[in-house]
């Protein structure tokens, strides 16, 4: 009897190991996978930029160099592709250091809008070039909430500059605070736009990296299919929620939720 009993527990036992081992065979072959499609991606997006540089120099340097008419289009054709380049090769610096987690992010008590009106204020002089206007809906100056400063704005100038990219002529591109029903602690920062919208097949995909609705004009708008990415990864590593609202030909409307510490009066 007391065999049978330990042999019963020895046999739990490896059960239980052996469910371990499976796990742990699942989760390293989860994270292969992900870096082998990493690399693929990464590699399939250098190639479109790299192959047009080459094409564009092939063609200067069998002629159209000496041809005053063309030389300059073909050059400025190039600079556009090598910007691209230095365009994805942030992106996917930022994403990597995210995702390794390199990046911690210094969170702290910070003023909420005047981060808002820094962004915006840099974004100003392209909204102003690509006909969109930039509009802050006033929210108080106190609102302080809790996390990385320089995170908040590279949310923010993600998605502001994608408002633009996919709005329409004379369209507007709104941010504001409103308050987050389900917390009390906690506020809805959104950037909503008057834009193309999303489908709402595409709304689920729109945050996985170089994914794109229409491919021809993110590329055009010098987009590198990597700004929601990085977006969701830090509103994540703040332990805070990003939601997605659209209506195609209507516009779309981006929020996440910041933690509120008590507002200082001054
Ligand atoms: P991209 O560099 O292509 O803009 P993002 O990761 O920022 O990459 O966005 C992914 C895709 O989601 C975009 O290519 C576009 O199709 C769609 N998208 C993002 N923001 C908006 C928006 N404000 N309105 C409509 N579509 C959007």
């Amino acid at each position: 009897e007391v065999v049978k009993d330990e042999l019963d527990l020895l046999m739990q036992r490896s059960v239980r190991a052996s469910d371990t081992v499976s796990k742990e065979l699942t989760r390293l072959n989860k994270i292969e996978n992900y870096r082998k499609e990493f690399i693929g991606d990464i590699s399939h997006e250098l190639k479109t930029p790299i192959f047009a540089i080459q094409g564009f120099i092939e063609t200067l340097l069998n002629g159209a160099v000496h041809d005053d008419n063309v030389n300059e289009v073909f050059l400025k054709k190039t600079m556009r592709n090598v910007n691209r380049l230095i365009y994805l090769t942030n992106d996917l610096m930022e994403i990597s250091r995210l995702e390794t987690g390199e990046l911690k992010s210094n969170i702290k008590d910070m003023y909420l809008r005047d981060v808002v009106l820094d962004v915006v204020e840099s974004l100003q002089y392209k909204a102003q070039k690509e006909n969109i206007e930039i509009r802050v809906k006033d929210f108080d100056k106190n609102i302080q909430v809790r996390a990385d400063r320089n995170q908040v704005k590279q949310v923010l100038i993600n998605l502001i500059e994608n408002g633009m990219k996919y709005n329409k002529p004379g369209g507007f591109v709104e941010i504001g605070v409103t308050d987050y029903k389900k917390k009390k602690d906690k506020l809805l920062l959104y950037v909503k736009d008057t834009g193309i919208g999303i489908e709402k097949e595409d709304l689920k995909r729109v945050t996985e990296r170089f994914f794109r609705v229409d491919k021809s004009r993110s590329r055009e708008k010098g987009g590198t299919g990597l700004g929601l990415a990085i977006v969701k990864h830090i509103v994540e590593a703040h332990g805070e929620k990003l939601f997605i609202e659209s209506s195609p030909e209507e516009g779309s409307t981006f929020s996440i939720t910041l933690t509120q510490t008590s507002p200082v009066l001054v």
